[in-house]
């Protein structure tokens, strides 16, 4: 990182660490329907048809609306899809929608230029509006730069003056996956790049006193993602601005994965108390995504904007009517002056008993206490097949480290690799101790001073650590904290609680434990109305345990994710009495996977799919699934075409991009290894050339 950056890391970048207050941005008017300041976090999504199909896209959208989306974003890819914009608008306006609709575009500023008279937002992507990508590595001196900046100002300035007469806003939409090889050039693929090339724009707007900008920096990484963010309020605030918040995850998939990449990065950003709208991409149908962005935004608008920061420092401030000089002093960006929030660094800790803590991957643990323990078949849930048979088990990739037991004990063998915790009480009458440790409370640890497991983990809770008790404990190198919550803001609370260990020099072990009772309440019975601002959480098809089960991966996500991007936790332990164990695992190693902090699965980057999609993605990516799912750690990219897809799949390994009708192309990184070949046996040319490259095992 350059002097600049450096500079850049001294400041701030939200209101607050160790409370929730939302950062207030500039209102930005867009149709009818305002975005940032005090308005609410808008719903939105992308349609996936083919917009020259007028219905198609009319009738897609009213479902979107319905669903909850305040705006509709439909592809322009060149002039005559731009034109057909304003046929779906009005046959949405006859039928009683008003809703604005925003033109997406790349690499045509003649199809934008249209699209700006007729729809009430542009997205334009500053990678490709004026370049094309070629993956070219170039040394631009400081002259040579600042020409091409003037070029690009040349292609992007009469398009500004077209929203600036038609009162059309426009977001600069950042992708990590499509840099401009001139920012690649200069910055690399960082969020620093994805930084820069945003403002590059925004910097031209502003010379054309145009401000009705709304602005996005997506990754399919939500820990670049989330890096970007913050460094773009940061960098934003350090030059007097505040423009809306865009918040989206790219090509984050489909299912548990897809929900949970997506919660991971908007969720740790809405805790932190930024973004305006929210659009979730998977690769469902659009009026799918709805429901969940509506999911992770509600839980803000019940929260109170400012809670008081626990350890009752003065950590927070509000910037009332988004007034950026009084608040711009006070963003907070620092970590207190320990932690970078714009690049991933792991809390260093100490190893205990050789099993957690220190370089090793975060733990899992699971709660089996309420399960019936006179059967082995309940290890399944946990990542243990029991084969009677050969009365064994399985581990898999997906095998939790600890079982919690509470004070009841299994009347079969547990598999002996996996250690047991029971409350200390309970522990303590044990006849057998091996590979069973006890779980305290902190005054329990304190009276026991009882040590004599290899692994002493103690409940504690961020208040906990302002008592004298605590400061009565004994610390040595068995001891892990279990770190639980009760604040509404438990984010927070929780990071505050990392800030002050921080302070305090313990590099003691944490397991952050979270709670989740009561999700089946949180679910709206009925479905959201039509046409108005629809912020229920809705079951599909009336699945009441379904809905529950998304709304843990999102709450779940959200918290664990919001620390470990951070480098914050040691394991992690998900207490949901409600949701059957095998989903509380799979989630759980899910959120790591999303993290990047313990790989145990194949990663799939898929996009959501759009007007340009050539192949029918859902199906395509369930057929690749199907049969590479035990890849663990490879990174699989699945793309609908080939004008967007190889830069968006961003770090994927191989990639599958549609480059014409039943045609694929198959990338190997960056580099297309096979073009055009049929799609009825691109799938199996894919796993010839993983194959090749040594990469393949065989499923177990
Ligand atoms: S990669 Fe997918 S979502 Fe992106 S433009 Fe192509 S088809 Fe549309």
């Amino acid at each position: 990182m350059n002097a600049d950056a450096v500079k850049l890391l001294q400041g701030r970048y939200c209101n607050s660490l160790t409370a929730y207050s939302r950062f207030v941005t500039r209102e930005v008017t867009i149709g009818d329907v305002p975005m940032g300041g005090n308005n609410p976090i808008r719903i939105q999504s992308m349609t996936t048809t083919d917009t020259m199909d007028t219905i198609g896209t009319v009738e897609q959208s009213i479902r979107m609306v319905d669903a909850g989306c305040e705006y509709v974003r439909i592809t322009a890819p060149s002039i005559k899809e731009a034109n057909n914009l304003a046929e779906i608008k009005k046959q949405l306006r006859q039928r009683g929608y008003n809703v604005p609709l925003v033109a997406d575009i790349h690499f045509t500023p003649n199809a934008a230029e249209v699209a700006a008279r007729i729809v009430e937002k542009v997205r334009v992507n500053p990678g490709n509006y004026a370049d094309k990508k070629k993956f070219d590595q170039i040394d631009y001196t400081d002259l040579e730069y600042r020409g091409e900046l003037e070029r690009i100002y040349q292609k992007f300035a009469p398009l500004v003056k077209i929203c600036k007469e038609y009162g059309t806003a426009m977001r600069i939409g950042t992708n990590h996956g499509s840099l401009s090889d001139r920012i690649m050039s200069r910055y690399g693929d960082t969020p620093q790049g994805m930084v820069e090339s945003a403002m590059e724009f925004i910097r031209m707007c502003e010379t054309l006193n145009y401000y009705n900008l709304v602005v996005s920096m997506k990754s399919s990484n939500p820990q670049v993602m989330v890096q970007a963010y913050r460094l773009l309020v940061q960098t934003m605030v350090a030059e007097g601005m505040n423009y809306p918040l865009h918040l989206g995850v790219t090509e984050a998939g489909d299912g548990e994965d897809g929900r949970i990449k997506s919660a991971v990065g908007i969720g740790t950003l809405l805790e932190d108390g930024l973004g305006d709208t929210v659009r979730v991409s998977l690769t469902e149908e659009p009026e799918a995504e709805a429901p969940v962005a509506i999911a992770l935004v509600k839980r803000y608008t019940e929260r109170s904007p400012t809670q008081p920061s626990p350890e009752g420092r003065a950590l927070e401030v509000s910037p009332a009517g988004g007034d950026l000089e009084g608040a711009g002093s006070s963003i907070r960006g620092d970590l207190e002056g320990a932690h970078s929030p714009y690049e991933y660094k792991k809390r260093e800790t100490y190893e205990a008993n050789a099993f957690i803590g220190g370089h090793m991957v975060p733990r899992v643990v699971v709660d089996l206490s309420r399960e019936n323990l006179k059967d082995p078949a309940v290890m399944s849930a946990a990542g243990y097949l029991y084969s009677p048979l050969l009365d064994k088990y399985n581990m898999a990739e997906q095998s939790v480290d600890f079982v919690y037991l509470a004070d009841s004990l299994p009347s079969f063998t547990l598999p002996g690799n996996l250690k047991q915790l029971y409350n200390y009480s309970t522990w303590k009458t044990l006849a057998n101790k091996t590979l069973c440790h006890p779980v305290f409370t902190l005054q329990e640890y304190i009276d026991a001073n009882d040590n004599t497991s290899a692994l002493n983990l103690v409940k504690i809770k961020n208040a906990d650590l302002d008592t004298d008790a605590f400061g009565m404990a004994a610390f040595d190198k068995t001891l892990v904290f279990v770190l639980e919550t009760n604040e509404l803001h438990g984010m927070a609370d929780q990071r505050s609680f990392f800030l002050k260990l921080q302070e305090m020099g313990l590099d003691v072990p944490v397991i952050i434990k979270r709670s989740y009772s009561g999700l089946a309440q949180k679910i709206s019975p009925t479905q959201p109305s039509p046409k108005g601002r629809a912020l229920e959480v809705s079951p599909a098809g009336g699945d009441l345990e379904g809905a529950a089960t998304t709304l843990l991966q999102l709450y779940a996500a959200t918290d664990f994710g919001a620390l470990l991007v951070d480098g914050f936790g040691d394991g992690i332990w998900i207490d949901a009495p409600q949701i059957a164990t095998d989903v509380i695992t799979s989630t759980a190693f899910g959120i790591l996977q999303a993290t990047r902090s313990r790989i145990s699965k194949t990663e799939y980057i898929s996009c959501p799919s759009c007007g340009r999609t050539l192949f029918d993605l859902m199906i395509t990516t369930q057929m690749i699934r199907s049969r590479t799912s035990h890849l663990k750690g490879l990174k699989i990219g699945i793309m609908g075409c080939i004008v967007n897809g190889p830069g968006e799949m961003a770090d994927a390994d191989y990639g599958y991009v549609g480059s014409g009708t039943d045609k694929i192309t198959l990338y190997r990184g960056k580099e297309a290894v096979k073009k055009n070949i049929s799609s009825a046996n691109a799938l199996d040319e894919l796993i010839g050339i993983i194959k090749g490259d040594g990469n393949w095992i065989e499923p177990a």
